[in-house]
């Protein structure tokens, strides 16, 4: 990937040239926003919360052109929420894009003055990770509220939350709860069957949600059969030049020191998204196999792998789309009116990656304290 990237959108233009990415046509189109005064979409610096929406594909097609969209922004942002940029909601997907759009009629300027302003350190890593696995989170929290006696139950599905008064009462496998708040952290499924007696326009809206399915797996590969260096930390592949079954590859071993072995690398492959269920419908070994065909087209490896891992996640990435920040603050507001003491969080509302998770679960608890 050409240095100066935010979020795909290309800021150094040599840079992109350099990388043989965009042809010179696609360079020479988003050239043009560099030297733009007009506003030529609707994110015209009069919408600062985001709620006059548009998708990504609008505006990156509009200000940088097709190419530049196709090959860099929709890699990434498809790639990251197992959807389409071309329906994806700019500022509930993309909101560092979305600042700058509104700032400037040049999406680059808005995004290099972004960028200076945020003074990053060269040497700060781009990728962060916790090495000992991302679970020690969740094992984390379950320790420390369980040092400050506070009862936690697993695999205790609720089943309904009725109001009792003064509070709710939270049904369960283990018998009734009696609450004062509730926070629901449950994706927009669930949480629409149990607000759908109490909040029932909420209900309706959130049941609407859509979700994407996607596997992840794990392959542990011999360094002796790759037709390529890891020189990077992986690769997308661009929905104008699919392959039959991986949608992306992350060179782990190469991206992560704490994975990195003189004889194997771990490759770490995502298929199917929002819309093609085509990867999952297969069972593990034909999933490796047909994993195994677009490693070989694409990293030239011929050797079967020394140990594979596959791992479905179904209906785990909420889509969202063009206006969402505005049904997420009708949703909050829906619930507030009519079921007071209920508050949502989770990926279903202000951001899908774990900061923006972590994030709500802190405020829903302010809100509450
Ligand atoms: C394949 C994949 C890769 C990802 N990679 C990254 C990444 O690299 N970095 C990053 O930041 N983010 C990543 N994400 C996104 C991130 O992991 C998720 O968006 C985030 O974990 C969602 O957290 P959540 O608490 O909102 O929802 P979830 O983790 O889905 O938790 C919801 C919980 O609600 C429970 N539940 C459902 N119904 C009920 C009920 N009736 N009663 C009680 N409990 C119920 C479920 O069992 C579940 O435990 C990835 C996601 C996927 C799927």
């Amino acid at each position: 990937m050409p240095a100066g990237l935010v979020l795909g959108v290309p800021t150094d233009l040599d840079a992109l040239a350099a990388s043989g990415i965009v042809s010179s046509e696609g360079i020479a189109r988003a050239a043009q926003d560099l030297t733009r005064t007009e506003w030529i979409d609707s994110a015209n610096g009069s919408d600062p919360n985001g709620i006059d929406d548009q998708s990504v594909g609008e505006l990156i097609r509009a200000r940088l052109g097709d190419e530049v969209h196709e090959k860099l922004v929709s890699p990434l942002l498809s790639g990251v929420n197992a959807g389409d940029a071309d329906y994806l909601s700019l500022a509930a997907g993309a909101a560092q894009i979305a600042v700058a759009a509104r700032k400037s009629p040049s999406l680059i300027t808005a995004l290099r003055e972004q960028t200076t302003a945020a003074q990053h350190h060269p040497d700060a890593p781009v990728f962060h990770g916790i090495p000992v696995g991302t679970q020690t989170l969740t094992d984390l929290i379950l320790a420390r509220l369980t040092q400050v006696d506070v009862p936690v139950h697993l695999s205790c599905p609720v089943s309904s939350i009725a109001p009792n008064g003064s509070g709710w009462t939270v049904t369960t496998p283990l018998g009734a709860i009696a609450a004062d708040e509730i926070i629901l952290a449950t994706p927009a499924q669930p949480t629409a069957r149990l607000l759908d007696s109490i909040a029932p326009e909420t209900a309706d809206d959130l049941a609407s949600v859509e979700y994407a399915s996607a596997a992840m797996v794990s392959l542990a590969v011999s360094k002796k059969s790759l037709g390529v260096p890891l020189d990077a930390s992986g690769f997308l592949v661009a929905q104008t030049d699919p392959l039959p079954t991986l949608t992306a590859c992350s060179w782990a071993s190469a991206k992560w020191a704490h994975l990195d072995d003189p004889e194997v690398a771990i490759l770490r492959i995502s298929a199917g998204k929002h819309g093609d269920t085509h990867a999952l419908d297969l069972d593990d070994s034909s999933l490796v196999e047909a994993l195994g065909v677009d490693l070989n087209t694409t990293m030239g490896i011929t050797a079967p792998p020394i140990e594979s891992r596959v791992t479905r996640w179904i209906d785990a990435l909420p889509q969202y789309r063009p206006g969402h920040p505005a049904r997420v603050a009708a949703w909050r507001a829906g619930v507030s009116d009519e079921a007071p003491g209920i508050h949502l969080a989770g990926a279903a509302y202000d951001g899908l990656g774990l900061p923006a998770c972590i994030r709500q679960g802190r405020q829903a608890a302010a809100d509450i304290a």
